[in-house]
């Protein structure tokens, strides 16, 4: 049993901190937010993550988790410090680590003993090296420690999944007191450990989230030679995917990526290159098709419509995913701004986030169902791909739409299907 504290406790460090409780470590997850900790001491959970709340009452219920506000008060019990803190973009691409410093420096000065202080927030190449001299700067009592980086590849929606099955541990570290650390603290898990150095586990993460980013615009070009040449997306990467080279995760044409992380780790991965010298131009083309990708497809809803102005579109999905409650950079907010510009009325539902896009959104209906969102609507845009929208009835769809009209960004619905139920179905790539 390990004593382990969390600072950040957000979809990373909840995550993280409920389920190393429920591998019988001892946790405590502090976070500045206080309305969030009180929240969790009340015992409610203010994220939507799959299985979460069920592990929360769990490991609260036997003594193993708790919350708290105060990092001294977490340092003092833990030898284990993990920082999972926001690392925002700033307006020029690279990442605020403004909370990561902060946090560093707050348990630098509270140490009094040995700790491992471990980062686990996605953060450029170097920042290992920066943690460790600001500890050092402000170490009073000059206690041992270590640095190490053990950074998070847990997906939204499947976050806990993710977590206590994951593909790989990547623990980076400068000594052998951190390596058999981290080794014990996830060993129950059996997970394949990859050591590296520090630096080598900080880029093992822009590397991995911008390679993701690529494969996805790869496909959203791949969906433009498809629309030009009249061939079908979704068979060419089906086709693809099928070649365990290339592997069909991630491959899939769509409205481009959007989300907390991928567009500001690619930001982030390309500013990093270009500091240390090198013109990561790869990932500039991945991210210009990306902003592309989005762009066309209101032009496709524009061209569907031909005046956008005083009709009614009805949004269905808002997280930038399905099975979170995840708004951050989703690509609703870009799709509905844009139509909003235009003229038209939004009528919108998403089965977890609605609680949050009422914080975010303006001049939207707010539905309680996507059929309740068809009422009355000249079309229908499909942003995020969640199971119930899969299964719609089309029929009833059609009897309470004005037109019969379903732009569909995510490809989830059958086109002659569709078509057949009397739709005019615009989608991607095919
Ligand atoms: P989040 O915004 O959900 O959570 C961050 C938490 O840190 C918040 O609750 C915030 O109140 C708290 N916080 C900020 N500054 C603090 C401070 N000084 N002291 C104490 N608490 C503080 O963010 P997240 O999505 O959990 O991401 C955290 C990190 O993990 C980021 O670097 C992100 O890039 C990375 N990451 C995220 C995901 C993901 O899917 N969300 C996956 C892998 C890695």
């Amino acid at each position: 049993m390990k004593k382990v504290c969390i600072i950040g406790a957000g979809y990373v460090g909840l995550v993280t901190g409920a389920c190393l409780a429920d591998m019988k470590h001892r946790v405590i997850c502090v976070d500045s937010d206080l309305e969030k900790v009180k929240m969790l001491r009340r015992g409610n959970v203010p994220i939507y993550e799959p299985g979460l709340d069920e592990i929360i009452r769990r490991n609260v219920k036997a003594g193993r988790l708790s919350f708290g506000t105060s990092i001294p008060q977490g340092v003092a019990s833990s030898e284990i410090i993990f920082i999972a803190v926001s690392t925002p973009p700033k307006a020029d691409g690279t990442a605020d680590l403004s909370s990561v410093a902060i946090v560093a420096r707050t348990v630098a000065e509270t140490m009094d003993g040995y700790r491992l202080i471990v980062d686990k927030s996605t953060v450029p190449v170097k920042t290992g090296e920066k943690v460790a001299e600001t500890i050092k700067r402000y170490n009073r009592k000059n206690v041992d420690f270590d640095i190490a980086s053990n950074p998070e590849f847990l997906r939204e929606g499947s976050a806990v999944d993710d977590t206590m099955h994951p593909d790989r541990i990547v623990i980076g570290v400068s000594s052998k007191r951190a390596e058999k650390l981290l080794k014990e603290l996830y060993a129950p898990l059996k997970a394949p450990v990859i050591v590296t150095d520090i630096k080598s586990a900080e880029i093992i993460k822009h590397a991995s989230n911008s390679f993701l980013a690529l494969k996805i615009s790869f496909a959203n070009a791949l969906a433009q030679i498809c629309e030009m040449s009249g061939a079908n997306v979704m068979e060419v990467v089906e086709g693809m995917g099928l070649d365990r080279r290339i592997g069909r995760a991630f491959l899939s044409a769509g409205i481009g990526y959007g989300g907390s992380c991928f567009p500001k780790d690619v930001a982030a991965f390309i500013k990093i290159s270009e500091e240390l010298g090198y013109n990561f131009e790869l990932l500039k083309i991945v991210e210009k098709i990306n902003r592309e990708q989005r762009g066309r497809f209101v032009k496709k809803i524009e061209e569907t419509l031909w005046i956008v102005k005083d009709k009614v579109i009805g949004i269905l999905g808002l997280a930038f995913k399905p099975n979170t409650d995840d708004m951050r950079s989703a690509p609703s907010l870009d799709i509905i701004a844009e139509l909003q510009r235009e003229g038209a009325t939004i009528k919108a539902y998403d089965p977890k986030a609605m609680g949050v896009a009422r914080k975010v959104l303006r001049g939207v209906k707010f539905c309680r169902n996507a059929y309740e969102v068809a009422r009355g609507c000249d079309a229908l845009v499909i942003v995020t791909e969640w199971d119930e929208f899969k299964q719609m009835s089309l029929d009833r769809l059609r009897a309470l739409m004005t037109h019969p009209i379903i732009v569909d960004g995510r490809n989830i619905l059958d086109p002659e299907k569709v078509k057949e139920k009397g739709f005019i179905y615009k989608s991607i790539g095919r």
